[in-house]
C-alpha cells in the first residue's frame, strides 16, 4: 500500500482552526479516490516557542523532512512579534529557516478570481467577468535578496545589493512553470528586465533554451514594468506567469489582489526531490482568531495544490477546486467574502460545505 505521510504545521492564531478544515477536507478527499494519507502534527512558530523556546524545534524539522509534504498554517502574533533575539521570532526563526532547510526554490501563488466573487476584485467587472486563472511561479531562493556582496559602507553613506543567477537555478524554475503550464493552460509568460539587467538576459536565453523540451508549451518574453501594467489592463491575457525572486514578490501580490480577497489564495513552495511546503497566504489573524469566522477556502486550495504538486493526484486536486466553485456558486460565504445583503458562515460549516460538494460536479 502506498502510504503518503503529511506533516501538518498549525501554528498560530487562525492557523489552527482553518488547517483543522483543511485537513478534514484531505481525509473526506482521500476516502472518495481511494488514498491512503498519514497525518503527523507538529508545532511552529509561536506554539512552539511557547512549549519548547524555540519556534522550528529540531523534531518539526525531522518530521517535514521524513515527510512526503507539509501542510502549514500561519505562524505569529502581537505576542511574539518582539521577541528578542529576532532569530526566535515565529516567522523569522520558524517559516524562513523551514523553507531553506527544505530547499524551496519555486513558489507557485495561484490568483483564481472565481466569478462568483468578481465583485470582490478591485477591478472593472468587465475586466473579470468570466473569473481569472493566474499562476505566478517565482524563484525563491536566488536574485537580490541573497546575492553578494550585500551591505552597508562604514560610513554608512552606500549600500549595496546584488542580484545573481547561475544557469542552474533559472533552469530548474523555468522546468517547474513549463511542467505547470502543460497541466493548465499550456502558456508560460517569462518576466525580466532583459533591457537592462545582465541577470535578466541570462534568464530570458536559459528560459528559451528550456522551452525547447516543451514544444506543445508556447512562451513569450514580457519586460517586469510592462507585466505589472498588463496585470491590471487585461490579466486574462496571462496563464503561468515565470519570473525571478524579487519580481516575483512584488508581481504575486499584484495578481493576488486582483482576486479580491485574502482568506481565497493558496501557495506551493516546491524543491526539486524533497517534500513541497502549502500554505495560505494569509497570516495568523490575530484579530479573529477563536471566533470561528476565519475563511478557511484558502488552506483548503493549499490542500488541493499538495494533492497536485506532491501526491501527483491531478483528479483529487480537482475535485476540492470544484467543490470550492460550487460552494460558491451556491452562494456559502464567509463573513470576508460576504457581500452586502449576503449572510456568512463560519469556519467549520464552510469546511463542511466543501466537503458535501466533493464529487457534485
Ligand atoms: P493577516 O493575513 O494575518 O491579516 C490581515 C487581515 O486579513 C486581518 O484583518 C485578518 O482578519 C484578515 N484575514 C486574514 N486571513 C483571513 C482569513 N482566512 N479569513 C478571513 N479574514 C482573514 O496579516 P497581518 O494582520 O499583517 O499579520 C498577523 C500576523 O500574522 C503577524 O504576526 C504576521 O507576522 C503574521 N503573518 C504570518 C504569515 C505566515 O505565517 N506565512 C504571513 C503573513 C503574516
Amino acid at each position: 500500500m502506498d502510504v503518503k505521510r503529511i506533516a501538518v504545521l498549525p501554528g498560530d492564531g487562525i492557523g489552527p482552526e482553518v488547517v483543522k478544515v483543511a485537513v478534514a477536507v484531505l481525509k473526506a478527499v482521500a476516502e472518495r479516490c481511494r488514498l491512503h494519507l498519514e497525518f503527523h502534527e507538529a508545532l511552529v512558530g509561536g506554539a512552539a516557542y511557547d512549549a519548547t523556546g524555540h519556534p522550528l524545534p529540531p523534531e518539526t524539522l525531522a518530521l517535514c523532512q521524513s515527510s512526503d509534504a507539509v501542510l502549514f498554517g500561519a505562524v505569529g502574533g502581537p505576542k511574539y512579534d518582539n521577541l528578542e533575539p529576532p532569530e526566535i521570532r515565529p516567522e523569522r526563526g520558524g517559516l524562513l529557516p523551514l523553507r531553506k532547510k527544505l530547499n524551496l526554490f519555486a513558489n507557485l501563488r495561484p490568483a483564481r478570481l472565481y466569478p462568483a466573487l468578481a465583485s470582490a476584485s478591485s477591478l472593472k467587472p468587465e475586466l473579470v467577468a468570466k473569473g481569472l486563472d493566474i499562476l505566478v511561479v517565482r524563484e525563491l531562493l536566488g536574485g537580490i535578496y541573497f546575492g553578494q556582496p550585500k551591505g552597508r559602507s562604514d560610513d554608512g553613506r552606500r549600500a549595496v545589493d546584488t542580484s545573481a543567477y547561475e544557469v542552474s537555478e533559472i533552469e530548474r524554475i523555468a522546468h517547474v512553470a513549463f511542467q505547470a503550464a502543460k497541466r493548465r493552460g499550456k502558456r508560460v509568460c517569462s518576466v525580466d528586465k532583459a533591457n537592462v539587467l545582465e541577470t535578466s538576459r541570462l534568464w530570458r536565453e536559459v528560459v528559451a533554451r528550456v522551452a525547447e523540451s516543451y514544444p506543445d508549451v508556447e512562451l513569450t518574453d514580457m519586460l517586469v514594468d510592462n507585466c505589472a501594467m498588463q496585470l491590471v489592463r487585461n490579466p486574462a491575457q496571462f496563464d503561468v506567469v515565470l519570473t525571478e525572486n524579487m519580481f516575483g514578490d512584488i508581481l504575486s501580490d499584484e495578481a493576488a489582489m486582483l482576486t479580491g480577497s485574502l482568506g481565497m489564495l493558496a501557495s506551493a513552495s516546491l524543491s526539486s526531490s524533497g517534500p513541497g511546503l502549502y500554505e495560505p497566504v494569509h497570516g495568523s489573524a490575530p484579530d479573529i482568531t477563536g471566533q470561528n469566522k476565519a475563511n478557511p477556502l484558502a488552506a483548503i486550495l493549499s490542500a488541493a495544490l499538495l494533492l497536485r504538486y506532491s501526491l501527483n493526484h491531478e483528479d483529487a486536486a480537482a475535485m476540492i477546486e470544484r467543490a470550492v466553485d460550487v460552494v460558491l456558486q451556491a452562494g456559502y460565504r464567509t463573513a470576508d467574502i460576504a457581500t452586502a445583503g449576503q449572510s456568512a458562515i463560519g469556519t467549520c460549516a464552510m469546511g463542511q460545505s466543501v466537503i458535501e460538494k466533493l464529487g457534485a460536479v
